[in-house]
């Protein structure tokens, strides 16, 4: 039984996410989003349990996916969930640098586990929570950007704290 772990902020999930996660179900046995803060980003639009609580929403058709929350190292949690490895997204190359960093520093925290690099479809090569949030700001329209179940939520909550 492979179970992999899937990282992020997800503040909020976007297709780019969804894309990444139906992929990686595909692939492995069971498959655990994990919502994780980023101590280094500013504080986000959507709580951790908002956050939860969205995915959630989102995955509800796929049976092998499972959605937590940790606020640790991800090494350790990978470890306490008896992974077999973390699975990241890459969009364009800019993702590489850091993601390759912290792929070996997982490695050297823990030896055991590895780190798959999964792309999303190309129409989401661009997406991110960020350009969500900007383009929403801004009055425009992020329907495409993210799934359909939790648009409206989405919206609302960007809006409230904008
Ligand atoms: P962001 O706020 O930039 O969307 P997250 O921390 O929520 O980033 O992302 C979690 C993971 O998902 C990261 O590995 C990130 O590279 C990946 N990811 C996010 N959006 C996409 C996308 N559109 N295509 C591929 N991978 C993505």
């Amino acid at each position: 039984m492979t179970r992999v772990i899937y990282p992020g902020s997800f503040d909020p999930i976007t297709n780019g996410h969804l894309s990444v996660i139906r992929r990686a179900a595909k692939l492995f046995d069971e498959v655990i989003v994990v919502v994780m803060i980023n101590h280094k980003k500013p504080v986000g639009c959507f709580t951790h349990k908002e956050r939860v609580e969205l995915i959630t929403r989102c995955v509800k058709d796929i049976p092998n996916v499972r959605v937590d929350y940790y606020d640790g190292l991800l090494a350790e949690y990978a470890k306490i969930k008896e992974a077999n490895a973390i699975v990241k997204g890459l969009r364009a190359v800019s993702d590489f640098e850091h993601e390759f960093q912290q792929a070996l520093t997982n490695k050297e925290l823990n030896p055991d586990f590895e780190t798959v690099f999964v792309t999303a479809g190309a129409d989401y090569m661009y997406l991110s929570s960020s350009i969500v949030k900007q383009v929403c700001e801004l009055g425009g329209d992020v329907s495409k950007f993210v799934p359909p179940e939790v648009y409206e939520d989405i919206v609302k909550g960007i809006k409230k704290k904008g």
